[in-house]
Parts: structure tokens; sequence; C-alpha cells
């Protein structure tokens, strides 16, 4: 699927009635290829994890066009909307929003449910990912008995169960210390160099850095792309992941 185009944004705002009205997003124009990592860096309050939750449609734009996959989102169902969600798209947040009361496993395989596998299979595909995280031998742990850094993973795993082509991370080293944030940034790379599109919401400086494309937005609109041609011009080494 390399070269085609999986999230598509045209003129993309978003307006909050307020009061007082607020312009979150304005105009936003982005394609993000097939197999791309990127990072999406600006200040706090910039709009970013507005972006992001529209590129993962559980947000929708107040104008603009939203394609996932090819298909136009602003033109489904809710079911539908749902169903292309999770064929596609897997979400990590700061915030790991892992279920306490149950294994690592559980948590895992909760990302199978609504997708028709039978429990004994969601279980097999639970461990197998749980594995492929480098928990293969945490899948019995509770999320409160395992560290920042393993619950991250677990909450990539639950991301990654259905084989998702897109994953997007919102600060998802946010709540880690620097050697926990370096592991989950270096699966994402691997999850990347296998053909997952990742795109990652960061302010760390050396992470954005170090990603092939860099997106910044400031006031909610794209100021720099380092993929766009001409016009915007690359992201300054200064401007980066305020
Ligand atoms: P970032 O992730 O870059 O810090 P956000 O996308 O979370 O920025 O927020 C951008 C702006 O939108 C902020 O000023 C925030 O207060 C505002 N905002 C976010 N959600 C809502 C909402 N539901 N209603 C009104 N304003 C909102
Ligand atoms: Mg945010």
């Amino acid at each position: 699927m390399t070269g085609e185009a999986v999230l598509e944004l045209r003129g993309v705002s978003k307006r909050y009635p307020g009061p007082p009205p607020l312009e979150v997003l304005r105009d936003v124009d982005l394609t993000i290829t097939a197999g791309e990592m990127l990072a999406i860096v600006g200040p706090s309050g910039s709009g970013k994890s507005t972006l992001l939750h529209i590129m993962g449609t559980l947000d929708l734009p107040s104008s603009g066009t939203v394609r996932v996959g090819g298909t136009e989102v602003g033109a489904l169902s809710d079911r539908r909307l749902a169903v292309l969600r999770s064929r596609l798209i897997g979400l990590v947040f700061q915030q790991f929003f892992l279920l306490d009361g149950v294994s690592a496993l559980e948590n895992v395989a909760l990302g199978l449910l609504y997708s028709g596998v039978a429990p004994r299979e969601r279980r097999r595909l639970a461990a197998l990912t749980l594995r492929r995280v480098g928990l293969g031998d945490r899948l019995f742990h509770r999320p409160t008995q395992l560290s920042g850094g393993e619950q991250q993973r677990v909450a990539i795993a639950r991301a990654l169960v259905t084989r998702r082509a897109v994953v997007l991370a919102d600060e998802p080293t946010g709540n880690l210390d620097q050697t926990a944030g370096a592991r989950v940034l270096m699966l994402l790379t691997e999850l990347n160099d296998d053909g997952t599109t990742i795109v990652v919401v960061t302010h760390d400086r050396d992470i954005a850095m170090g990603m092939p494309r860099r997106v910044e937005l400031r006031d909610g609109r794209v100021v720099a792309d380092t993929a766009a041609a001409g016009a915007a011009g690359p992201v300054r080494q200064e401007e980066v992941a305020r």
C-alpha cells in the first residue's frame, strides 16, 4: 500500500461556538502516505490533539474534508465510521487508558471485542501482539503491576492487535522517563519499518528531530511541513517542539 494516501485532510477547520468562539484548526491541508512516520509539533493549545482526533475520526471538522483509506468520512454513518476506524486506525494516548481490573492480555484482547473474532482467538492474538512489543513475560500482570513504559506498550499492543494500518499517538512518551520513552519510540519506529503508518504528536524536541517528517502547527494553522514542496519550507531547528 506504500505510496497511497492513507489520510487526507483538505481545508479542515474546527470551530467551537463558545463563548468566546474559538477557531482551533484553520484550513489545514495534510496528506499522509502509507508507510510514513511523522511528528506533529507546536506549542500547547495550537490544535495538535484536535488535529489527531480528527485524523482518527473521533471528531469531525466544522468544514473541510477528511479521507481515511480513500473514503470520505463525512459521508459515513456512525456505524460505518466505527467499522472503518476499527479496521484502519489505532489510537495511543499520553494517559494509557487501560482497564485496571484485568490483565495486560485481557486489555489487548479487548481491542478485538467488536471484530467478530472468537474469544479464544482474541487471546491468542493479544499474546502474540504483547510478545511483539516485548511484553511476552508480562501477559498476566495488571496495569498497576507494570511500569509506565510497560503500560504504554500494552496500549500500543491494543492499538495494533487488529493489524491497523495507521497508529496515531498523542504525546505517547509524555508520562514516561527518558529510557521508557526511548523504548516506546523505538517500538513505534520498528512498527513503521514493518509498514505501519505512524503519526506522533510530541513536545519532545529530540523525538521530533529524529522523525523523517515534521508538521508544525501554530494557532491552528500548519506553518511548516518538511514534506511540502516549497511553500512552507522545512521546520527550523529552533521552532520545533516548544
Ligand atoms: P494541543 O494538543 O496542541 O495542546 P488542543 O487541540 O488540545 O491543543 O486544543 C486547541 C485549543 O482548542 C485549545 O485552546 C483548547 O482550549 C481548545 N479546545 C479543545 N477542545 C475544546 C472544546 N471541546 N471546546 C472548546 N474549546 C476546545
Ligand atoms: Mg494535546
